[in-house]
Order: structure tokens, then C-alpha cells, then sequence
């Protein structure tokens, strides 16, 4: 199959499923959606951003269900970053009845982010953004499960994290696999913007413990990879952000253009394997805002 972005296989015989994972290239933020197939039906975690990237994912589908006609039974949303949410117009089209199952929580953020989403990157990608969103229908509780073809994919919402709300599923009943979103990236800088950093922390300090018996973990950016050691490097990147973000600003709710120069200095000699680097100044002021603003709770105006 030939496409522009990245695709991986990773096989589960023995529990009746495969993970085909597809990436889009750096100018869409190296994303991961990923098919989920059965033995009769596929399952979407995620469908991008740009329509070109969508349209990989449709041939990707299409050459798993053509052959076998197995049909997509739903598609699931991690969180309402579009570079995850965007693509859904893209991949149902011609199909019927599929079901976008999420939480209410991301069909919110979603809500009410996506005018101002298409504002700021619509003119940046012109036709390859997608003009029409398509919000869940289907809303999952938190620590809900559904079966689809067989298969078990159990829910939990975790609020606020690295987006205003953020959905983790674990797949079958030995709990192979865990898809996390964007809660934890793999040797990439993180996306900071929505300034949660601290509820964040503790989200990923309960699924170390949560998920200690899941053997890998799949990421919203970057490979899959043992469970534990990246939630701790996921903890570890956090810290140290907002520790430099806090010393450079001091009181400040925002960083001068000289401060996120160096903080981006900073953090890529820290991290020099990460890629993605053009988050780390883009999200330093929410992170110094969120700093500042908690240091001045208690404090009279
Ligand atoms: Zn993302």
C-alpha cells in the first residue's frame, strides 16, 4: 500500500485482533490513528486532521475491508484536538451508520473549539483542512465498556489532562493494549497549550498505577512502547517544563520572546532525541499562567 504516512502492524493472534497503526507526516504533527480489526469488523481510534491524511486511512480501511468486506462498526475519539477528530468527515464518507463514540466532555471541547481551531489553521493548510466536522454520537461513560465484534474496549475518562478531556480504552479482557491519546507522547515535545499541566501530573501518577498490568501502551504521537517507562518519561517531561517555565517567568503569566527562546534552548538540549519542538515555546504562556495563577490563589487581588 503506498501512502504518505508511516504504517505499522502490530498482531494479537492469540486474542483475536490487529493493531494497524498509521502516522501522518511532521507538517500534520507526526499523529497516530489506528484501525482496530477483527475477526469480522474494524474498529477507528482516531482519523486525523488534514483530508490527505484522512484519505491514507481510508485506503488503509479499504484494503482491509475490500477483500474481506468487513465493515467499520464505529469510530472512537481519543480527545478534541483536531489533529484526532478532524479526518471523521473524511472516513465515513459513502459509509452508513457508523457510530462516533466518545465522551461528553471531548463532544464539548470539541464544540467549542472548533471555530476557533479552523480560525488559526484553516489559511495555514487551505483545502486539506477539512470543512466539515463531525461531532460523537455515541457517549461513553468513564469506566464503561463496550464489545464490538467480540472484542472488548473498556472506557475511562479522565477529565481534564493534556486536553480539557481526555479518554483512555483498553482493549479485550487481558488488557494487552492501552490507547492513551495524547496523554502520554513518545520522544516528542509535549503540546502544553491547554495550560492543565498539574491536573495532568495527576492523571498520569493514577494510570501508572491503573495501568501497571498493561504490558503497551499506544500514543496519540510517537511509537508504541512499554507501559510504565513512558508514563514515567511522560511525568518526567511535565516536570521539568513547568520547572523552567516557572523559573523563567517568575510571577509572570507569560514568557517574553526572549524567555521562550530560551526555555526552547533549554528543553531541546534536555530532550535532543524529541522531535516536535515547535510546541515548546507555543505553550509556554498557558503553562505560566496556570504557574502563576495557582501561586496566587489565597492572595487578595
Ligand atoms: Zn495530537
Amino acid at each position: 500500500m503506498l501512502s504518505h504516512c508511516l504504517y505499522h502492524k502490530y498482531s494479537y493472534p492469540d486474542q483475536g485482533f490487529v493493531v494497524h497503526m498509521l502516522t501522518s507526516p511532521t507538517r500534520s504533527f507526526l499523529t497516530n490513528a489506528y484501525l482496530i480489526e477483527t475477526e469480522s469488523a474494524v474498529v477507528a481510534i482516531d482519523t486525523f486532521m488534514l483530508v490527505s491524511d484522512a484519505q491514507a486511512l481510508c485506503a488503509l480501511f479499504d484494503s482491509i475491508a475490500l477483500p474481506s468486506g468487513k465493515p467499520l462498526l464505529g469510530i472512537i475519539i481519543t480527545h478534541g484536538h483536531p489533529d484526532h477528530y478532524n479526518g471523521t468527515s473524511t472516513l465515513i464518507a459513502g459509509l452508513k451508520d457508523v457510530p462516533v463514540i466518545s465522551s461528553q466532555g471531548i463532544t464539548d471541547c470539541i464544540k467549542n473549539s472548533v471555530d476557533a481551531k479552523q480560525v488559526k489553521w484553516k489559511p495555514f493548510f487551505g483545502d486539506d483542512w477539512p470543512e466539515h466536522k463531525i461531532l460523537p454520537n455515541q457517549w461513553v461513560a468513564d469506566g464503561t465498556s463496550l464489545t464490538l465484534d467480540g472484542l472488548q474496549y473498556h472506557f475511562r475518562d479522565w477529565g481534564a489532562a493534556e486536553s480539557s478531556s481526555d479518554l483512555s480504552i483498553t482493549l479485550g479482557q487481558q488488557r494487552s493494549v492501552v490507547f492513551v491519546g495524547d496523554v502520554v507522547f513518545n520522544t516528542m515535545h509535549g503540546f502544553m497549550n491547554d495550560g492543565h499541566t498539574q491536573q495532568w501530573l495527576a492523571v498520569l501518577k493514577q494510570l501508572a498505577v491503573e495501568l501497571a498490568d498493561v504490558p503497551l501502551l499506544f500514543t496519540g504521537h510517537g511509537a508504541p512502547g512499554k507501559t510504565a517507562p513512558l508514563i514515567a518519561k511522560q511525568i518526567q517531561y511535565l516536570q521539568t517544563y513547568r520547572h523552567h517555565v516557572s523559573k523563567l517567568a517568575g510571577t509572570a503569566y507569560a514568557l517574553t520572546s526572549e524567555q521562550k527562546i530560551c526555555l526552547e534552548k533549554i528543553l531541546c538540549n534536555a530532550y535532543p532525541d524529541y522531535q516536535l519542538k515547535g510546541f515548546i515555546q507555543d505553550g509556554a504562556d498557558a503553562v505560566a499562567a496556570e504557574i502563576s495563577e495557582y501561586n496566587n490563589q489565597g492572595l487578595p487581588p
